[in-house]
Order: C-alpha cells, then sequence, then structure tokens
C-alpha cells in the first residue's frame, strides 16, 4: 500500500515523478493542478473562480480543493492499493483537512516525500515547462515570483507538519529524471516496512 504526498515547491519536478511513479505502481495520480486546469479548460463556475487565482500565482481557496481531492479520494477507495498526491496539501489547513478526510475512510498517510532543489534551479525550470507545455503561470516572471513567495509563507510549514508527525523523507531534487525516481521508490519502500511494523 502506498498513501504519498509528493511534495515541494513549484517547478522541482513533482508532476513528473508523480507521473512515473503513478505508472509504475499503477495507482491514481491525484494532482490538483491537473484537476484545476481541467475545470479551467471546460469553462466550469468553479474553474472560471479558480482562474483567477492562478493566473495571479495564488493559491484557490482551500474549501475548493479539499473538496476535489475528497471526491477523487472516495472514487478511489475500493480496489486501488494507494496514491500519489501531487500538489495537495498545500496548507496546513489541507494538510489536517486531508488526515480528517483519510480517518473517515480508515485510513491514513504512509510517506510524505519532499523534493528539494535551489529556487534558481526552480525558477530556470519553470521557464523550460512555460516555452512547452504553454503553461501561461509559467511563462510570466511576476507569477513565477508570486508561487514562489505562496510556497515560502503558506507551503512550506506543511513541511513541519509532516516532519512533527515523522512522515517527511527529504530528497534531493536536482539530477537525473531516472534517479530521483529510483531513490523515491527505495524511500517509499522503506517507509512501507516501518508502516507494517507499527501497525
Ligand atoms: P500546480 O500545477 O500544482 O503548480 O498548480 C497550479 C496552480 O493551481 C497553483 O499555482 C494554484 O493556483 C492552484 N493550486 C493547485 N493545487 C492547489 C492547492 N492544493 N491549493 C491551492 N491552490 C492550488
Amino acid at each position: 500500500m502506498h498513501r504519498t504526498v509528493l511534495f515541494g515547491a513549484p517547478g522541482v519536478g513533482k508532476g513528473t515523478q508523480a507521473k512515473l511513479l503513478t505508472a509504475a505502481l499503477g495507482i491514481p495520480h491525484i494532482s490538483t493542478g491537473d484537476l484545476l486546469r481541467v475545470e479551467v479548460r471546460s469553462g466550469t463556475v468553479l474553474g472560471l473562480e479558480a482562474k483567477a487565482a492562478m493566473d495571479r500565482g495564488q493559491l484557490v481557496p482551500d474549501a475548493v480543493v479539499i473538496a476535489m481531492v475528497e471526491t477523487m479520494l472516495r472514487r478511489h477507495d475500493n480496489g486501488s492499493s494507494g496514491f500519489v498526491l501531487d500538489g495537495f496539501p498545500r496548507t496546513v489547513a489541507q494538510a489536517e483537512a486531508l488526515d480528517e478526510m483519510l480517518g473517515r475512510l480508515g485510513q491514513r498517510l504512509d510517506a510524505v516525500v519532499a523534493l528539494e532543489a535551489p529556487e534558481s534551479e526552480l525558477i530556470a525550470r519553470i521557464a523550460r515547462r512555460g516555452q512547452i507545455e504553454g503553461r501561461t503561470d509559467d511563462e510570466d516572471v511576476a507569477v513565477v515570483r508570486a508561487r514562489l513567495g505562496q510556497y515560502a509563507e503558506k507551503t512550506r510549514p506543511v513541511r513541519d507538519y509532516y516532519e512533527g508527525k515523522g512522515l517527511l523523507r527529504v530528497l534531493n531534487g536536482t539530477g537525473e529524471i531516472d534517479e530521483i525516481q529510483q531513490q523515491i521508490r527505495t524511500t517509499l519502500q522503506t517507509a512501507a516496512t516501518e508502516h507494517n511494523l507499527s501497525a
């Protein structure tokens, strides 16, 4: 069972690593950024509201993303052996809500893997992604700065929250994609063993 949060700043490679990991393990990849972009493209009311925040590099309100994640966790509650959360939780309130949701489903997290990279590297990677994927929030320097600011102010405390719970595993996010993937898998195997021992 792998119930994992992939944690880190914008541009650190969470999405790339989450895709590889969930494909290999055959478990759902739950990315709140991807879910929000689907809403924006579909032109739903939720999408229109979210777009205003996303275009400015601000966080979408907690209640919106918490409800989206709850829907996904319930959808995958039966028959799947875990999940990888990518880009959620981004605030301590979201982390607390996640604990509550999982508690209601009789589940708990196995590990929180934090990927780290220097800010100069994050900015360079986001700029590259903006050119390749045409993500408007990646192309505008002021928006990128705002997102990194939101990370420092609101998301970084989530790391302390999980450290306090003994769930945090920190990995270096610079280097070859495949090598980092291998390190994530090794880390999760260790976490799963420890989890079984403590269960
Ligand atoms: P991402 O693709 O994870 O970089 O997310 C893109 C944008 O979606 C972020 O800059 C936020 O505006 C919004 N977003 C994604 N996930 C969350 C979240 N968990 N809480 C609040 N806003 C989010």
